[in-house]
């Protein structure tokens, strides 16, 4: 068996979940390498090994069938969103798309998961997220510092509440931006958050992120 290499693979933030088509199910049986396996996160990534010298154009066809591609390790996932089952106007679909785009496969310090909820009952489970974004009838809560790993768990704190939809994803793109530049490395997002404290943070998403 030759080099292969991983790549995250997910499908779009859609109404319904994180939903496969046959075709694109077909398609990654296709380009797996020889040997290679899919993986599933448990953060909604499918983890799937390439021949390493077909990993571009593997990519481009999946990116193509519709798949998101980003890569593996220690990046900003592609956001967890709920199933917008109030409906996608109702439940900010295509905010929770933008986010993603925005922010899926940013290079990071530690592996950074970010939570979208379209109302507030949560069923993505948001406040065990890095980041969080809650849907609150037309404005948005922002929760850091979910952490679900270990035995001392961590609910995500709010830190900022009612920002309008424009706000939200220069808001969240500002603390990423400040845990990429400021934490050391292994740092996990939590421990960042109690490292810089929920001022500072509060402070940054005002002067950069959410010019309200
Ligand atoms: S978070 Fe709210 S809108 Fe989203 S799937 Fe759950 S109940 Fe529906």
């Amino acid at each position: 068996m030759g080099e292969t290499k991983k790549l995250a693979v997910a499908p779009i933030v859609q109404e319904g979940g994180s939903l496969l088509t046959a075709e694109q199910l077909t398609l990654l049986s296709e380009l797996l390498a020889n040997e290679g396996k899919a993986e599933i996160t448990s953060f909604k990534q499918l983890y799937a090994e390439f021949d390493a010298d077909k990993l571009e154009a593997g990519a481009a066809e999946l990116e193509t069938a519709g798949l998101l591609v980003s890569t593996a390790g220690s990046t900003v996932k592609n956001v967890i969103a709920c199933n917008f089952c109030k409906g996608a106007e109702e439940a900010g679909l295509d905010l929770a798309r933008r986010l993603d785009r925005a922010v899926a496969g940013m290079a990071a310090p530690m592996p950074l998961k970010v939570g979208y909820a379209g109302c507030a009952l949560g069923t993505s489970e948001p406040l065990l997220k890095d980041i969080a974004v809650v849907k609150m009838k037309n404005r948005f809560d922002l929760y850091v510092g979910g952490d679900p790993r270990g035995i001392k768990p961590r609910i995500a704190q709010l830190l900022v509440e009612g920002l309008g939809e424009d706000s939200v994803v220069p808001a969240v793109l500002a603390l990423i931006r400040l845990y990429v530049s400021s934490a050391e490395r292994k740092t996990r997002f939590s421990r960042f958050v109690e490292q810089a404290g929920m001022e500072r943070l509060r402070q940054v998403v005002k002067e950069e992120g959410a010019p309200e």
